[in-house]
Formats: structure tokens, sequence, C-alpha cells
């Protein structure tokens, strides 16, 4: 019998009521490991339900002994980092170190909303007329929701989950029901930090409980991260039916390499931003674009030999640089697309299909695939990979490679490398993309700057975490106050001007 990765509602677990489940992979073994329960449209209410009940208390709690929650949130989160990393490393396949990165990263964010009284202080202005003040608060939005995809299972939640608590909501958390068990753990340490039931909630599921959130009345807000399809789709859904929604998609990410970089800092970059977590990352470097083919022929040189000596493997092996793909469709859906690549004449200088991982015989794996001499035509370069494959398109300008980066629909990162002040100045203010770096590869901003694309990688007005995910789980009230002793007036019939 296999473990059911079941729904956390109003502080405990409960199955389903439709009984339906999915496998659950290690992507490593290839075995299934776990069943994730998939939840209805019942479960979604009674899940909305807790929510909404919790609301009352938990948003006339005050904000410092909210703080306070997350201070423990924290420390507990601390002190389980590697058993939380040994979970994701089981079921998404990234490698030990790489998850512990990730689960440092989500608590950055959950270290920035221990300042929410002070992030939650409102505006007062004396005196606006005479016996007149006036201030402005920021008050939550009530239940709020965060859908999220597979690749980060416990940083991506954490964007969103503990700025909404802290800012007074309450929660629903619907995680990929492809590695589901990191929301379990993370109910369950919240509770263990004193946080009061109800206020986060886990449905477990797919596209039947998302629809349900995003349809049902006492829902006010949508935190949504995953594909550019899925998030448009969110968007319009939780649009139309009044709730407010970010919906953060999907990406194609560029690096410049002008001819005056460090190429063998701009080929270790290349590494890492491409290859880490087997490409499944939304900030992945997945086009190099070499400026000048002298600069092109010296970055290959130095890239092959890296390529072809990556180390993969299982995740929970010391030392590999790289794990398997998340699923065996996804594992195929890479090889087929490296093979359009080469049907379509990019030239594919390393090519990690048909990878056997000794041991792992049955995991999802594929080797690191290297392609040079890409153009814009091709299925690799239009398409979000999502793997460990780098397509190189060498462009003879500086202006060549913006305008390249400016006619792709994705726009959620980038980089430059060059010790050119003036080309990083002008790149930084001209180029149309949300996030950038200058000799970094991969620009995620920390918890107290927002991240967020531009174009088809976000959908809505709001990035998320930082200051931006305060304005969007709480709502701006204005007040006027006037107390007897003001000046008596009379009735008034025409519009207010205060004098
Ligand atoms: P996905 O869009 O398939 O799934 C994301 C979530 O939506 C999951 O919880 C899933 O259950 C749900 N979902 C899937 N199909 C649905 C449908 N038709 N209707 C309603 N809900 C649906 O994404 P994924 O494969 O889990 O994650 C990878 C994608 O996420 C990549 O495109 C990646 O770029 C993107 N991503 C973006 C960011 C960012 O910050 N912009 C961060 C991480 C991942």
């Amino acid at each position: 019998m296999k473990n059911i990765v079941e729904n956390y509602i109003n502080g405990a677990r409960k199955s389903s009521t439709g009984g339906a489940t999915q496998d659950v992979f290690n992507p490593a073994t290839g075995e299934a490991i776990a069943q994730v329960t998939m939840s209805t449209a019942t479960d979604v209410s009674t899940a909305v339900q807790a929510a909404k009940e919790a609301f009352p208390t938990w948003r006339d709690t005050p904000p410092v002994k909210r703080a306070r929650v997350m201070f423990a949130f924290n420390q507990v989160l601390q002190a389980n980092t590697d058993k939380i990393a040994e979970t994701l490393t089981r079921e998404h396949g990234k490698t030990f170190e790489d998850a512990k990165g990730e689960v440092i990263r989500g608590i950055e964010v959950v270290e920035f909303a221990c300042g929410i009284p002070q992030l939650l202080k409102g505006t007062f202005n004396e005196q606006i007329a005479t016996g007149v003040d006036a201030h402005s608060v920021r008050q939550p939005l009530g239940v709020v929701v965060g859908i999220t995809p597979f690749n980060f299972p416990a940083m991506v939640p954490m964007w969103m989950f503990p700025i909404a608590i802290a800012c007074g909501c309450t929660f629903v958390h619907k995680p990929s029901e492809k590695d589901p068990s990191a929301s379990l753990l993370m109910a369950d340490l919240f509770k263990e930090a004193g946080l009061p039931d109800g206020v986060f909630n886990v449905v477990q599921g797919g596209k039947e409980a998302v629809d349900a959130l995003l349809d049902h009345p006492d829902v006010q807000g949508v935190s949504f991260v995953g594909s550019t399809p899925v998030a448009e789709y969110i968007y319009k859904r939780g649009t139309n039916s009044g709730k407010r929604v970010q919906a953060l998609g999907g990406a194609k990410n560029h690096m410049v390499i002008l001819p005056d970089a460090d190429l063998d800092q701009a080929a270790d970059a290349l590494m890492g931003a491409g290859y880490g977590s087997a490409g499944e990352r939304c900030m992945a470097i997945s086009v190099a674009v070499p400026v000048g083919e002298k600069t092109a022929e010296a970055l290959m040189e130095r890239l092959v030999p890296r390529v072809k000596e990556l180390r993969v493997g299982s995740g929970m092996e010391p030392g590999m640089e790289m794990g398997p793909l998340i699923t065996r469709e996804q594992r195929d859906r890479v090889a087929s697309l490296v093979q359009s690549g080469v049907d379509q004449g990019a030239e594919l200088l390393v090519d990690g299909r048909g990878l056997v991982v000794s041991g792992c015989e049955n995991g999802f794996f594929i080797g690191a695939c290297l392609f040079d001499r890409v153009s814009t035509d091709m299925e690799i370069y239009k398409q979000e990979i999502f793997g460990p494959v780098l397509a190189t398109v060498r462009v003879e300008s500086y202006e060549d490679a913006v305008a390249l980066i400016e006619g792709n629909e994705y726009a959620n990162g980038t980089a430059i490398f060059t010790r050119d002040g003036d080309a990083a100045r002008d790149f930084v203010n001209r180029i149309q993309v949300g996030m950038v770096g200058v000799n970094i590869p991969i620009p995620v901003p920390v918890a107290y700057h927002s991240f967020g694309g531009w174009k088809r990688s976000l959908f809505g007005d709001y990035h998320i975490y930082g200051t931006e995910s305060v304005n969007f789980y709480t709502r701006l009230k204005a007040v006027t106050t006037r107390w007897p002793a003001g000046i008596k007036e009379g009735a008034v019939f025409n519009f207010p001007i205060l004098t």
C-alpha cells in the first residue's frame, strides 16, 4: 500500500471525497513512491470554508503576533531544512544541495514577512482641513489561493503564503500533483510554529481543483506560477470571476556574451544556469548569445568539455551536478525536441540523449545537450524546453543581441556578460525584460525586491514577494475623520471642499 499524500484542512490531514489518486514518482529510479489525492470541487469548498472561518480572528490578530508566528516558522524551517530538501530531491529529482538552496531562498521570504508590522504601516496626515485628519491603511484581502508548479515545490509556495498570511489573509495552497509532499511538511511545520488551524490549508490535485478555486465566490485573490498557457487561462478565468490575480508564466532566458567578457566566467555561468536543476528553472538560461564569431568560437571551445564532463546522477548521490527530469514524458519530449533541432539544421555539439545512469537505469535521465548555430525559426528556439538543452544563437553585434531578445514572446530574465560599463548600463536601461543580470546569470531578486517577468511571462499587475506582495494581498483604505469639536458647517450640498 503506497503512502497517500492527502489534503490538509483546518489543521488536519483529510482525504478527498472523490477517491481518485495519481502516482507520484521518484524520477531518479522511475518508481511510483506515493499517490496523491486528486481533490474535487467539494474538497475545495471544505478548504475554502475553513480558511473563511479562520479569517476574522486572524485578520484581527495584531501584526506583531502574526510576525511572531513567522519568527517561529523561520526557526522550525531552519531546523528542518535537510528534511524538506530530501523530500524535494526524492520527488523532484534535483540534487540535494540544490534542494537545500531552494529551501534557503524560500526562508528568505519568511524572514521578510517577519517585518510585517513595519510593512503594513499606514500613512497619516493631520489637519488636511480645519479639524479634519486623513489616514490610509492596508487591510488583508481575505481568503487567497496559491497554485504552484513542480519545479520549486518549496520555494515558489514560500514566495506566496508567508507574506499573504503575515498580511492577515488566510491561504489555500494547491501544489503541483507531481511533487506534492513538501506542502504537507510545510503545513506541519507551520502548526508547530503556532499558526492557528484554518489559516493555512492544502488541497492536492489538478485542473478540477484549480477550476473550483478560480470560481469559488469566497476566494479573493489568486497567485499562480507555472507555464504560460495555464497562467493566461488562470488570469482570464480568475479575473472574470472578480478576483485579483497574479499569474507568472514561462520563459526563454537569453545570456549575451560580449567580446570583452571573461569567457571562463561566462562559460561557468552558462553551465550552472543552463544545466542546474536539469534546466527546469524559469530563470534557467536556455539561449547563449555570443556577439561576434571570435567570441562564439572561444566560448564553444570552453563550453564543450565542461558540458561533456557534467556529473549526472541521482540527486542524493554526493558530487552530482544534475539529476533527472521530472517525468518520463518530459524526458521523451526533451529528447524529441533535441531531434527536431538536428532535423532543422542546428549543430548538436554535445548529445546527452541515451544516457544511462548506473544503478538508476529506469530513472528519467537525459544528459546535457549543447547546440550551436541555432536560428529563431527552429522549435528548440521557439519553445520553452525546460530541460538540459542550451541553444547558442550567434549574432554579429550588440544591437542584434538586443533585437533578438526583444523579438521573443517571453521576458522573464536575461543577463549580459561584459567588462564594458557603458554597454551594461545601456542593456539594463533598454531591455524589455523583468529581471536583468550583469555578469550574474540567474538574477532572481532577493526577498525584499520583487520577482516577475514582462510580456508573456506574467499576467497581472503585481510582481511576487517583497513589497509588491504586501500590496497584492492587501487593499488600500483611505479614511477622512472629523471630530465633533471641529467646525460645524451645517448641511453641505455641494461637492465637499475642505478648507
Ligand atoms: P503547469 O502550468 O503545468 O502547472 C502549474 C500548476 O497549474 C500546477 O499546480 C498544475 O496542477 C496546474 N495546472 C496544470 N494544467 C492546468 C490546467 N489546464 N488548468 C488548471 N490548472 C492547471 O507548470 P509546471 O509544468 O508545473 O511548471 C513548469 C512551468 O512553470 C514552466 O513553464 C516554468 O517556466 C514555469 N515557472 C515559472 C516561474 C516564474 O516565476 N515565472 C517559476 C517557476 C516555474
